[in-house]
C-alpha cells in the first residue's frame, strides 16, 4: 500500500524522471482498508507526482468502492490521458493551446513524454541525449513540462520571475537540488549543503538559468503566424542536455510551459541530438562571432558551418558582403541586408548576382549549407509566386532548400521518372520552409501535377510539426487557404 511517510518531499509537478520505485506498490504487503478520504489523498499525491498509472489504480478503486463518486470518475479519465501523453506521447495539442488561453501563468496540466532517447556521456562534454532508436524528421522525441517557468504579457521581466520560481521551488523540495546541480554550469563550484542540510545556492541559480534557459514567445505557433503572446522562458532540465552544434538535427517549440522537440531530419539509432545555442541562420555564418558567443560554454565549435567559415579568407568574406549588398539594391530596398521585397525587382540582375556569389563557395550546399544564400531565393521565389510564374517558382523554391542543405529528388519540373518527390537528406530547418513546401504544393496543383502536389503537401505538414511543434493546426492555419489555392489552379500566397 501507499505510503505518504515514505514518500520524499517532491515538486507537486510532473518530473522527467518520475520512475521512483519507492512509489510502487508492493503485492507482499497486507491489504490496509482505506477510508474514500484516504483514498483520494493517495491518488492526490500520487497525480502530483506523475505517478498515472498508480493513480488510475487508486481512483479505480475508489469508483468500484464508491460508485456514486462522480469526481473520481472524471478524474480518473484525466489521469488515464496523463498515462497516454506519458507513455505513448499522445497529446491532443489543441487541448494544451486552450490551457495557455486561459490560465494567467500558462504552466499546463499536463505529462512529460520521454521517448527514443536517453542521456548518455557526451565525447568531450558533460553529456548528451541520444537516439535509441532509427527517428524520422517530425518524430515527437521529448514532451517536457518545465523545471521552473516565468511568463509576462510584456518583454521584460521573465528571467526575474524564473529566478524567483527556481529558487522557491528548490527551497520547497530541496531533494531536487542534486538533480538540479547536474545541468551545466560552467566551472562555478555550487554550494549544496550548508551544516549539514540542504542549500540553495541562488549563484548556482543565476549560473544555471544563465546557460540553460529558453525564452520566447509563449507559444512557437504565436511566433510562427507573428502574433504577439508576451515573453516567456524556462528551465527544462532533459532539454538541457542537448548539446551545441550550428546545424541542428532537432528542433524546441512551445506551448506555454510545455517543450516539444521533434526530429528535423531522419536519423539512426545513437545519433546525439544537436541544436544551435546561438547565431541566426538569416546571414553569412561568422566563425569569430559564434565562438565568441560560446566562449562561456567552455568549449569551440566544430560544425561544419564553422569550420568552412574558418577557412574562408577574408577576401572571399568581403566579396560576399559586397555581392549581398548588391542584391539588395537588386531587390529595391537600399542596401539593407537581409531584408528583400518583392517589389520593383530587376530579375535578371538578381539572377546574375546570385551566380556570381554561388561562385564565391567551394562546397556544394549540400556539404556546407550557404546560410546566407537562401533568403534571397526565397525573396525571389516570393516574387515568382506574386507573378503567378509557376515554373520559375519550383525552380527558386528549391534552390532555398538546397541553400539549406537538403537534396530534394524528382520535384524539378518537367518530372523525371516516377513522379515522386524523396528527400534524401534533410538540411536546416527554418519556419519559412512551410510557406516553401506550400508553394511546391500549390504550384504543382496549378501545372495539373497533383500527385506531386500531395507530397508537397505532407512535407509542409511535417515541416509546419517541426517548427510549431504540432501538426493538429496546420489546417487552419494554412489548409484552406492551400485549397482554395489548388482549387483554383493558382499559386499560394499569403495575402
Ligand atoms: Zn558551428
Amino acid at each position: 500500500m501507499f505510503d505518504l511517510k515514505r514518500a520524499p518531499s517532491y515538486p507537486k509537478t510532473q518530473c522527467f524522471d518520475s520512475r521512483l520505485s519507492d512509489f510502487e506498490y508492493s503485492p507482499t504487503e497486507p491489504p490496509i482498508i482505506q477510508s474514500e478520504q484516504e483514498l483520494q489523498t493517495d491518488a492526490d499525491y500520487l497525480y502530483s507526482v506523475a505517478l498515472y498509472r498508480d493513480c488510475s489504480k487508486v481512483l479505480k478503486t475508489i469508483c468500484k468502492e464508491y460508485p456514486g463518486n462522480k469526481q473520481a470518475r472524471s478524474e480518473l479519465t484525466r489521469t488515464i490521458f496523463r498515462l497516454l501523453e506519458q507513455q505513448r506521447g499522445t497529446y491532443n495539442f489543441k487541448s494544451l493551446y486552450a490551457e495557455v488561453a486561459t490560465r494567467p501563468t500558462p504552466q499546463l496540466d499536463h505529462a512529460t513524454y520521454v521517448g527514443s532517447v536517453e542521456v548518455r556521456d557526451s565525447s568531450g562534454k558533460d553529456r548528451g541525449l541520444f537516439t535509441t532508436s532509427p527517428v524520422k524528421a517530425g518524430d515527437l522525441l521529448v514532451c517536457e513540462k518545465a523545471f521552473s517557468y516565468g511568463y509576462s504579457k510584456y518583454q521584460s521581466g521573465t528571467n526575474i520571475m524564473l529566478r524567483e520560481a527556481t529558487i522557491k521551488k528548490l527551497t520547497e523540495y530541496p531533494n531536487l537540488i542534486p538533480m538540479f546541480s547536474s545541468v551545466y554550469h560552467g566551472s562555478y563550484e555550487p554550494i549544496l549543503a550548508v551544516d549539514g542540510g540542504p542549500f540553495v545556492d541562488q549563484k548556482l541559480v543565476d549560473r544555471v538559468i544563465k546557460l540553460n534557459s529558453f525564452g520566447g514567445s509563449l507559444t512557437s505557433l504565436a511566433s510562427h503566424t507573428s502574433k504577439s503572446s508576451g515573453h516567456s522562458s524556462g528551465i527544462w532540465i532533459l532539454a538541457a542536455s542537448i548539446n551545441h552544434s550550428c546545424t541542428a538535427n532537432c528542433r524546441r517549440s512551445f506551448i506555454g510551459d510545455m517543450q516539444i522537440i521533434r526530429a528535423c531530419r531522419d536519423m539512426p539509432p545513437d545519433t546525439e541530438l544537436f541544436w544551435p545555442y546561438t547565431r541566426s541562420l538569416a546571414q553569412d555564418h561568422d566563425y569569430e562571432a559564434t565562438q565568441q558567443e560560446l566562449q562561456e560554454y567552455g568549449f569551440v565549435c566544430a560544425c561544419e558551418l564553422c569550420e568552412d567559415a574558418k577557412a574562408t579568407g577574408s577576401k572571399t568574406a568581403k566579396r560576399r558582403e559586397m555581392l549581398r549588398v548588391e542584391l539588395s539594391a537588386a531587390f529595391a530596398t537600399g542596401g539593407q541586408r537581409g531584408a528583400f521585397d518583392c517589389g520593383k525587382v530587376d530579375t535578371a540582375r538578381v539572377e546574375r548576382t546570385l551566380n556570381l556569389l554561388a561562385n564565391t563557395y567551394s562546397s556544394t550546399a549540400v556539404e556546407v549549407p550557404r546560410t546566407g544564400m537562401w533568403d534571397p531565393y526565397l525573396a525571389l521565389t516570393r516574387m515568382y509566386v506574386v507573378l503567378g510564374r509557376s515554373h520559375e517558382a519550383i525552380s527558386s523554391t528549391l534552390k532555398v532548400f538546397e541553400m539549406l542543405g537538403f537534396e530534394i529528388r524528382g520535384a524539378q519540373i518537367p518530372a523525371i521518372g516516377s513522379g515522386m518527390v524523396i528527400v534524401e537528406k534533410w538540411g536546416l530547418v527554418v519556419d519559412y520552409l512551410v510557406e516553401c513546401w506550400m508553394i511546391l504544393w500549390t504550384a504543382y496543383a496549378a501545372l495539373g501535377d497533383l500527385e506531386r502536389a500531395e507530397i508537397a503537401r505532407n512535407f509542409a505538414i511535417v515541416t509546419y510539426g517541426i517548427v510549431v511543434g504540432e501538426d493538429q493546426t496546420f489546417e487552419e492555419t494554412y489548409g484552406s487557404n492551400g485549397r482554395i489555392c489548388v482549387l483554383q489552379r493558382m499559386l499560394w500566397s499569403k495575402q
